[in-house]
């Protein structure tokens, strides 16, 4: 049974390291739309250069484009045996574009990952990533970027353009403003879970298995809302 997985949840959550770990371990594929508008950024497409100036100041990109991106994206073969989508949907547009995508296929998890804003934004000024794989590299305190390579690739460790402060605050707005409904959204369907993302990684990881195997089987719960 294919496994089709949405993460919930604001910017440093921590959905792009949960996923990541979760996807390698069940073989498939991680979809990030974060990751995909850098890569176009970075060679310069046309959809890169429109989202540029968009993803700096810490606002959305159309709902037009990223459910095209998605779309195609979802239909490729690595992903009939079920995806996880990390950073999409990103608005009731995106998510009300993705049932329809899912018609035909099994049906959505949706796992919401729970932090505190305070936390939120310690971790988003301190993050350092690889500019080559997008992994986050952990503790590296910003300073010493130019001292140590990613531990995955080998690549430069940077801070994301939209990392900084004046833009973490703007993400976290548009996140309540634009993101936060999809709660509501989703959250009363059986295939919905909450996950306290403040704890250390391991036990995330720990509950959000936990919690993706109660959804599948439409039982309650572990986590903080269920
Ligand atoms: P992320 O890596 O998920 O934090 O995404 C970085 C930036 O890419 C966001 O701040 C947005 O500008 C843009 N972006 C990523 N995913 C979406 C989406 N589903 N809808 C609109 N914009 C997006």
């Amino acid at each position: 049974m294919a496994l089709n997985l949405i993460m919930l949840g604001p910017p440093g959550a921590g959905k792009g390291t949960q996923a990541a770990r979760f996807a390698k371990e069940r073989g498939i594929p991680k979809i990030s739309t974060g990751d995909m508008l850098r890569e176009a950024v970075k060679t310069g497409t046309e959809v890169g250069l429109r989202a540029k100036a968009i993803m700096d100041r810490g606002e959305l990109v159309s709902d037009d484009v990223m459910i095209g991106i998605v779309r195609e994206r979802i239909d490729r073969d690595d992903a009939r045996a079920g995806f996880i989508l990390d950073g999409f949907p990103r608005t009731v547009a995106q998510a009300k574009a993705l049932d329809g995508l899912m018609e035909t296929r099994e049906p959505l998890v949706v796992i919401d990952i729970v932090v505190p804003e305070s936390e939120l934004v310690r971790r988003l000024n301190s993050r350092v990533v690889c500019s080559n794989c997008g992994m986050n590299a952990e503790s590296v305190a910003p300073q010493d970027i130019e001292l140590v390579r990613c531990r995955y690739c080998g690549g430069r460790l940077v801070q994301r353009a939209d990392d900084n402060e004046s833009v973490v605050l703007e993400r976290l707005k548009v996140y309540r403003r634009d993101t936060q409904p999809l709660v509501d959204y989703y959250c009363s369907r059986a295939t919905f879970r909450s996950v306290d993302g403040s704890q250390p990684q391991h036990r995330v990881a720990r509950d959000l298995a936990a919690a993706i195997e109660a959804a599948r089987n439409g039982r309650v719960g572990l986590g903080v809302k269920s």
